[in-house]
Parts: C-alpha cells; structure tokens; sequence
C-alpha cells in the first residue's frame, strides 16, 4: 500500500501548494489532553469595516486564530505546550511541578491548572512582592491550589535551585518546567497547532500571507516555525516581541535556532534552522514588559467594542496594536491575509484595570 498511499498524497500535496514532510516521532510523544482542540478560526469582519472605514481605502483580510479558547482555565497558548509538558513530568514519576514567571503569568496559572487536573502538586516562583490583594492570574493560582514563592528577578535562579534540591530530598522527585514552557518539549505542542491551522484550507481558500502574535520566552514562535517547515508553509510568522531581552549572550533569534534544532530532533524531523528563520519585529517593547501605553489600551478597546474580544494588557493586546499599526503604516495590504494568533492573557485584564483608563 504505501508507494500508492505515498503518491495519492504527493499529487494531493501538489494540488494544494503543500509540501508536507514527516516527522515520524511527533505521534510517539507522550502527550496529556488538556486543550479543546481544533481551536476556531474566525475572520474579523467588523474590524475590518472600522479600519478600513478610518483610512478610506480596503485592508488585508484579518483573522484569527482562538488559542484564547483552548479550555483550560480560561486559556491560552501555554495549554498547548503544557499536554506535552506535564505528560513528560508525569511519564518521569514527578509528583510535583515547578515553573516561574511574573505575577501575572498566563503561564503559571495554565501550569498550576494542568497540575490539578494529572494530581501533581505545583510550585510558582514569582518575581515581585505579594500583593494585598490578589487578582487576575494571581487570584487564579491562589485559587488553583499553587504554592507561590516570591522573589527579585536576580533572586530567581538560586531560588528555583535550592527549592528544587528541597523538593528532591522530601522525595518529591520535582519536574522543572522554564519559564513559559518553552523548551524542545513545550514548542511540540505549536508544531502540532501549525499543523491543525495547516489543515484547514478549507477555511481560507488559500494560505495566509501572514501570521502575527506576541512573542516572549520564544517557544510559540519556535513551534510554530518547526511546524511551517514541516507543512511547506512559506508565509510570514511575525512575532512581536513584549519584552526586552538582557542584551547580553546570544540573540533572540539564535536562542529560539537553538530550541528549534531540538524541536526538530525530539520529533524525528531532519529539518535545520537558524537565526534567519525567525521574524522578531521589536518595533511596539514600549517601555518594556508588562508596561501598558495608549498603543496597548486602544487596540484592547478597539478589539472589546468591533469584534466582542478581550485581548491582553501584556501579550495580545501589545501584538494586535502592532498589527494595527502595521495595517495602518500600509505595511500590511489589501492583498494580504492576516492571521492573528491569539494566544490568551484575557485574565490579566483584571490585574491592570487602573492602567486601562475606563
Ligand atoms: C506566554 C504568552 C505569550 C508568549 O508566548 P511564548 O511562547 O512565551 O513566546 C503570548 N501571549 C500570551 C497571552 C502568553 O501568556
């Protein structure tokens, strides 16, 4: 069967511009279900009527991509990411998790929801004081049951050591998970979304020009460019970056090279990468991370009052004002098709109410 199967689906592959390879250990993983997937594609219509409306002259098709829904307590991209992240803990007799992250960390909350679900219990080492009160992700993680840990920026290391070795001697045999689970293993579960977004042609007629969303630790980015190579998709994957890195060391692009080449091998792919294989636009860091500006504020309203979706303070509401801009600078034309990859944070809203000026 094979030679014709394999023939069926290269004249199939030819027909629709694809020129899909394998990776023959993506399906031998271990993997936890936690998200409902696939998650939905929606064109954003009514934003498209505003911008186009606001500069007197059409605009690229705009979609997006709903990792905001992926289910697990209220969402977001580290979902996909931690099915592989958690089966591997639990597949090496972990009985607890550590990550880290800041305060109002989509990722720890996703962590700590995980945790519940496979009984692992679930440690966040988090950088800045604890507040009076609670909110947001922070409220979420209380709530989850997560031991929190506080500390400075440069305190995070020593700590997350000493805690870990802690945990080893209690006989807790601990599962490190880095910050924004974006190591070889977590970026599995985006080469898995490009896949499932690759997989439905069928809602786009043709393949996006572009793919815009926020970057931060990097493993989004590297899963979803692993996934391009591996469905011969050539458009842009644009991720806007939200934080300052140190500036020392090797670049952005070469860190996420890096996790790339381990992606590709953990899954069986002979693919190679480098630091030209990724798209990091820094023009919208503002300040810095987590800093809200009027760029942030106006595409969280504009995207609230023309499509009834929240995006966030911190990530989707910083990379959605840059392709607002992107839009509007005419970098991004009418003969594009967007897709936007929203990738959650919709709780932290609650946290910056008083930096949002409503
Ligand atoms: C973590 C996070 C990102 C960034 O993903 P990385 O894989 O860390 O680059 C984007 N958006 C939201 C809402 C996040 O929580």
């Amino acid at each position: 069967m094979g030679r014709r199967v394999f023939f069926i689906g290269v004249v199939a592959g030819r027909m629709f511009g694809m020129n899909t390879k394998t990776a023959p250990e993506l399906d031998q993983l271990p993997r936890t279900r936690f998200a409902d997937l696939p998650t939905a594609i929606e064109r954003m219509d009514k934003l498209e009527a505003a911008l186009s409306a606001e500069l007197e002259r059409p605009v690229p098709e705009l979609w997006v991509k709903r990792d905001d829904q992926t289910g697990l307590a209220f969402g977001g991209n580290k979902t996909r990411k931690l099915e592989f992240l958690i089966a591997d803990a639990v597949a090496q007799g972990a009985r607890c998790v550590i990550t880290a992250g800041a305060a109002q960390s989509n990722h720890c909350r996703q962590t700590a929801a995980a945790a519940v679900k496979v009984g692992l219990d679930c440690h966040l080492v988090l950088v800045g004081q604890k507040p009076e009160k609670s909110n947001g992700n922070l409220l979420l993680d209380e709530l989850l049951g997560a031991k929190v840990h506080w500390c400075t920026r440069e305190e995070r290391p020593a700590l997350m050591e000493s805690l870990n070795k802690q945990l080893e001697e209690a006989g807790e045999n601990p599962y490190l998970i880095p910050v924004g689970g974006s190591n070889e293993i977590g970026s599995v579960g985006y080469v898995v979304a490009m896949q499932e977004m690759m997989g439905k042609l069928g809602v786009f007629g043709e393949r996006p020009t572009h793919i815009v969303f926020p970057t931060g630790s990097g493993g989004t980015q590297v899963g979803l460019v692993v996934g391009a190579k591996l469905c011969g998709y050539e458009g842009k994957i644009i991720g806007v970056n939200v934080s300052k890195g140190s500036g020392e060391g090797p670049t952005f692009e070469e860190q996420m090279a890096e996790i790339a080449l381990k992606t590709a091998k953990r899954i069986g792919s002979e693919d190679t990468f480098t630091a030209d294989d990724f798209i990091v636009n820094q023009n919208y860091l503002g300040v810095g991370y987590g800093v809200v500006t009027d760029a942030e504020r106006e595409a969280i309203s504009l995207l609230a009052k023309t499509e009834g979706l929240f995006v966030c303070p911190v990530y989707t509401g910083r990379a959605m004002a840059g392709l607002l801009d992107m839009v509007r600078s005419g970098e991004l034309t009418a003969d594009d098709k967007v897709v936007f990859w929203h990738t959650g944070g919709g709780p932290a809203l609650f946290a910056y109410r008083d930096e949002l000026n409503v």
